[in-house]
């Protein structure tokens, strides 16, 4: 379904990501995995046409270099931002349905069911103001947010981050239920142990390159992998 060939990318001459090749099926949730600063975060934003890449990104065949970020959400990628990036003033009710300004027609907010039926807790707050929510309500509306585009493939960047431990598998269970309902995904991760326990193939990146790829099974046994490229 997305197909990176020696992606490339920089700030200012700063390389963050040097030579990335990865691969995403249909119906895979594929992790990526490294410590801070590795590149990840770019990796995503690369994908989404928010930084400038060199080599090759291809989503079902089609190129997405110089699409514009709006042009390759209408196409299915959706992400949900590290650090979530909610409107904090305005309410649950329309932080989700901002998620679907940029469709059209009758069922734009149709996605809003599937989104109270992940999430019930927004569906109770849903005229709270989203600066009011907890951390983990939170990063269940940008996950929702993200859901109203109705997209095929969902990138998320961290929903871990700042969250207390029990939500944070709440949050990971509902990644896996959103892959059930058909929705690719390609997480990025610092819990190793709980994207490694959900995903299906996992990437390592360090300092900006892949050093490592496999079935997520035998990089979590792996106790060489793990301290060398984990440091767990
Ligand atoms: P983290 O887990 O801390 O978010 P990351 O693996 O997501 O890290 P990136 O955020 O992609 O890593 O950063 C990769 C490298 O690029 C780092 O050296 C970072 O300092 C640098 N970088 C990221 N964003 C910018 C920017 N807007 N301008 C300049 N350098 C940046």
């Amino acid at each position: 379904m997305l197909r990176l060939e020696d992606v490339s990318a920089a700030y200012r001459g700063l390389r963050a990501l040097q030579g990335v090749s990865l691969e995403v099926a249909r119906g895979e949730i594929v992790a990526v995995v490294g410590a801070n600063g590795a590149g990840k975060s770019t990796l995503l934003k690369s994908i989404a046409g928010q930084v400038a890449t060199e080599g090759a990104i291809e989503f079902e065949g089609q190129s997405l270099r110089r699409l514009p970020a709006h042009r390759i959400t209408r196409l299915g990628v959706s992400m949900v931002p590290e650090g979530r990036r909610l409107f904090p003033r305005l309410s649950v009710e329309d932080n989700l349905r901002l998620g679907a300004y940029a469709r059209r027609g009758a069922d734009r907010f149709k996605p809003l069911e599937l989104v109270f039926a992940l999430f019930p807790r927004l569906a109770e707050r849903l005229s709270q103001r989203a600066e009011t929510l907890s951390g983990g309500e939170q990063q269940m509306l940008a996950i929702g947010r993200a859901l109203m585009t109705q997209p095929r493939f969902l990138m998320l960047d961290e929903p871990s981050q700042g969250i207390m431990p029990r939500l944070v598998d709440d949050i990971l269970a509902a990644v896996t239920r959103i892959r059930d309902l058909g929705v690719t995904v390609l997480l990025v991760e610092q819990r190793l142990v709980e994207a490694l326990a959900i995903a299906d193939r996992a990437y390592v990146l360090q300092t900006g390159r892949i050093v490592l790829s496999g079935l997520a099974s035998d990089i979590a046994a792996d106790d060489a992998v793990r301290r060398a490229y984990l440091g767990i």
